[in-house]
């Protein structure tokens, strides 16, 4: 067997879970440890590759030593259809066990390109969703950190409520009880959390329970987040005992702007139409509303979205994704004339958007998001102040954490989380919560002028965080002597 590299260039192994808000944060560390002087290889499928080869290569061209190990995937073996790489090609997320599984087969063809390398990797970075990966870490030796694409908030929420038992004294799920050993007093309703952590079924509990032990087992967790954001929840959570790395905003790795423009798949819209139509617009007034790579809202509720978009009277920017536009709104759309009702003030973009880019855009005054994590920290890294619109997994702990704690966020009063792709036929905000919210988040009383400042200041302390000397840049620093001197990284 190969023995660790002695030679003195540093080799991570990244391991992402193959969906589209993993690969992209993924593809960010690779970048940022490689612009350490890191050597890096990033295991991916073919289909995931090719996705993801123009940003990849456009970083070797800056001579960043970044290589990808493409590995079939077994999908097929697992019981799924054929092409399906990536979450967000599950034709239902039903499918997501089965997902999971097939990415657990990896294993072996890995280890046997670890067999015949002439000197293993310093270290495997694994996504938080491949517990099997503990396995590879231990077979080879090779110290093996976990990265966790939610907050410290999250991961401080998630374990109090398990360590607590909190919920055995719950007896409804519209029932407020109040989260213990918090630094925040932060209520929830039971059935704002995540559906694992109230109900789930067998198989999800145990898949559940092997993330956890996988995650605990690990030498550490790398977070998307910076120390400042949630200084006192870094605190709290290593209190139990496991050192946290937090070396984000990883998007702010994309500094060129064609990087910013291809995160993630080919964007739906042209980058100078995009653009022109943007520097259009008065700074600070246009909403731009998107939900992520995975929720699927039915056509009814995007009608409801539609119609408090219109009523608002603000100019917006809406992503429809592919999934989510169906023959059903398009005819809504066609026949209420919305297009034509809204023209010179609403832009759709039916498929992926470049929201990176659009976030940091000036006209841009704030932005609807589903709360997944990575939206949420772009909008913390841009500035802006956020309407929450929370749907499932982890997304209401992010409200809690943007309306409550940092105070930069407006709620649209979504009720209740809803299990993966379980959305689908339900109304659960109506058009009058869309623009009751909008008119409180782009009001210009004193409320949303302090909101809109405390998001600023966010934003700029989040800029400063990556920066030479900033807590994420030194962290990056700190790992990457921690792994060179090859000590335990914990305490
Ligand atoms: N994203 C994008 N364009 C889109 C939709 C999403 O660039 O049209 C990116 C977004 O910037 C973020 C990621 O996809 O980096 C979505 O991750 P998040 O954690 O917010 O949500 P999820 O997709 O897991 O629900």
């Amino acid at each position: 067997m190969a023995s660790q590299s002695q030679t003195h260039q540093l080799h991570f192994l990244l391991i992402p879970l193959m969906s589209q808000s993993h690969l992209i944060p993924f593809t960010e560390i690779a970048k940022l440890f490689a612009h350490h002087g890191v050597k890096v290889t990033i295991v991916l499928t073919p289909v995931n590759a090719a996705r993801f080869n123009t940003i990849l290569e456009q970083a070797k061209a800056s001579n960043l030593n970044i290589e990808i190990l493409s590995l079939r995937f077994p999908g097929q073996e697992a019981g799924l259809p054929e092409g399906c790489e990536n979450l967000d090609a599950l034709p239902s997320l039903n499918l997501s066990l089965q997902f999971f599984a097939a990415c657990s087969m990896l294993q072996k063809p890995l280890e046997k390109w670890l067999e015949e390398l002439e000197s293993l990797p310093n270290c495997i970075i694994s996504d938080i969703c491949l517990p099997w990966t503990t396995e590879i870490g231990l077979n080879f030796k090779i110290p093996r950190l976990v990265f966790h694409t939610a907050c410290c908030f999250c991961l401080v929420c998630h374990r109090n409520i398990s360590c607590t038992k909190v919920l055995e004294g719950v007896t409804s799920d519209s029932q407020t009880f109040l989260l213990p050993n918090m630094p925040d007093r932060i209520e929830f309703t039971k059935a704002q959390l995540p559906v694992d952590e109230r109900t789930g079924s067998d198989e999800s509990k145990k898949y559940m329970n092997q993330l956890e032990t996988a995650k605990l087992s690990a030498e550490g967790l790398v977070v998307n987040t910076f120390e400042e954001l949630e200084a006192r929840y870094v605190e709290e959570y290593e209190k139990g005992g496991q050192k946290l790395w937090c070396i984000g905003p990883l998007s702010l790795c994309n500094k060129a702007i064609s990087d910013k423009f291809e995160i993630g798949n080919k964007t739906s819209i042209d980058e100078s139409n995009c653009l022109s139509w943007l520097d259009s617009m008065k700074p600070n007034s246009v909403i731009y509303v998107c939900f992520g790579s995975l929720c699927e809202l039915s056509a009814s509720q995007l009608v409801e979205l539609a119609l408090g978009l219109e009523s608002s009277n603000y100019p917006f920017i809406w992503v429809i994704k592919k999934g989510n536009y169906s023959e059903e709104l398009e005819k809504w759309l066609v026949e209420e004339k919305f297009e034509e009702k809204t023209k010179g003030r609403g832009l759709i973009i039916r498929g992926w958007a470049p929201q990176v880019q659009i976030l940091s855009h000036l006209a841009i005054g704030g932005f609807l998001t589903h709360c997944g994590w990575n939206s949420t920290l772009e909008g913390v890294t841009a500035g802006l102040p956020m309407i929450t619109w929370p749907m499932f997994a982890e997304q209401f702990y992010n409200e809690k954490l943007l309306v409550q704690v940092l105070r930069i966020g407006v709620s649209v009063g979504a009720k209740a989380s809803v299990d993966f792709g379980e959305e689908k036929d339900k109304v659960l905000v109506r058009s009058e919560d869309v623009k009751k919210a909008i008119e409180q988040l782009m009001d210009k009383g004193e409320e949303a002028e302090e909101r809109r400042k405390r998001a600023r200041k966010l934003g700029e302390i989040a800029k400063k965080s990556v920066e030479e000397g900033g807590s994420s840049y030194m962290n990056v620093k700190k790992l990457i002597q921690h792994l060179s001197e090859n000590k335990s990284i914990i305490g």
